[in-house]
């Protein structure tokens, strides 16, 4: 039986945020759940954030003492931190890859071809629990392996299970979206400073204008092309600002860059 629940092998943002999440959603305890690093500042902040957990220097620590394994180093750490990984017939845990780009090929060679493995695209919204992942499983995944994954995700935001072939295109949609996101907000702020109004307040209202209209699209379950219509009245300025959306071509501009997002993601897998 394994000693703890969870542990990560990186405690960094995404480890904090995810080990933070399932303390707040009652997966599990801090007494739970362990992280390997090996900057000493890293593991501090670690253990400050989810007080009453373990931490330490030693990788196989965690992947020897838990049931669910996060592996939250970047990919390019990744192959150097598997081949010094314990290969044990008696422990396997289910491993997590939250690494951008890695493949479950790669994980599966480099963790023992019958490890139970499941590959995450994560963003990073999850630092503030709106986070908003696509996941796909290996080969020796069970479907209760998916079910503990959702479940970790789902404590810091929305999470989808697709087959891996679809993980690009998710890295070029939510992965990536959050920077277009800001740079829209970015953009409308620019516009109330155009139309007079302060930064400091341009900003705020540039803000919440477009956390309340995820919020509507959200909660009421319409048709974005719905809530746009009903807030557009005949001859009057939103029709006016949203010819000049269309005349600027951002519909075009945001779908060639979720496309071209994924096209890169493709090239660098
Ligand atoms: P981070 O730099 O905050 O954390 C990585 C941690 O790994 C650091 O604390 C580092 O000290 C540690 N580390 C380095 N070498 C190690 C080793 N040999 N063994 C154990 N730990 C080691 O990075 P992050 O933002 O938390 O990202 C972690 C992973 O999540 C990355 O693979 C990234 O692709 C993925 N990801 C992050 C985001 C995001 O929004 N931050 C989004 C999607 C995917």
């Amino acid at each position: 039986m394994a000693k703890y629940k969870y542990g990560f092998i990186g405690a960094g943002r995404m480890a904090t945020a995810l080990a933070t999440g399932l303390v707040e959603a009652q997966l599990a305890t801090a007494d739970e759940i362990i992280a390997s690093d090996p900057s000493e500042a890293g593991r501090a902040a670690f253990a400050q954030q989810v007080a009453g957990c373990t931490v330490d220097a030693d990788n196989a620590k965690v992947s020897t003492g838990s049931e669910i394994v996060v592996l939250s180093v970047k990919p390019q750490m990744m192959a150097k931190v598997l081949a010094n990984l314990p290969k044990s017939a008696e422990c396997t845990p289910l491993f997590v890859s939250i690494a951008a780009g890695v493949p479950l090929v790669k994980l599966e060679t480099g963790l023992g071809s019958s490890a139970r493995v499941v590959r995450v695209m994560p963003n990073t919204p999850c630092l503030v629990g709106r986070g908003a992942s696509g996941y796909a499983g290996g080969n020796h995944a069970t479907a209760d392996d998916l079910k503990c994954v959702s479940e970790l995700l789902e404590a810091v935001g929305i999470a989808i299970e697709l087959p891996e072939y679809l993980l690009d295109a998710v890295t070029g949609l939510s992965g990536s979206g959050p920077a277009f996101v800001y740079t829209m907000i970015e953009a409308m702020s620019d516009g109330g400073v155009l139309a007079g109004l302060p930064r400091q307040v341009a900003h705020q209202l540039a803000v919440q204008t477009v956390l309340g209209s995820a919020q509507m699209v959200a909660s009421t379950g319409e048709h974005p092309a719905a809530l746009r219509d009903a807030v557009t009245s005949p001859g009057g300025t939103t029709i006016a600002g949203l010819e000049a959306l269309e005349q600027g071509g951002l519909r075009a501009a945001v779908v060639a860059a979720v496309k071209a997002a994924a096209n890169r993601s493709c090239e660098l897998g």
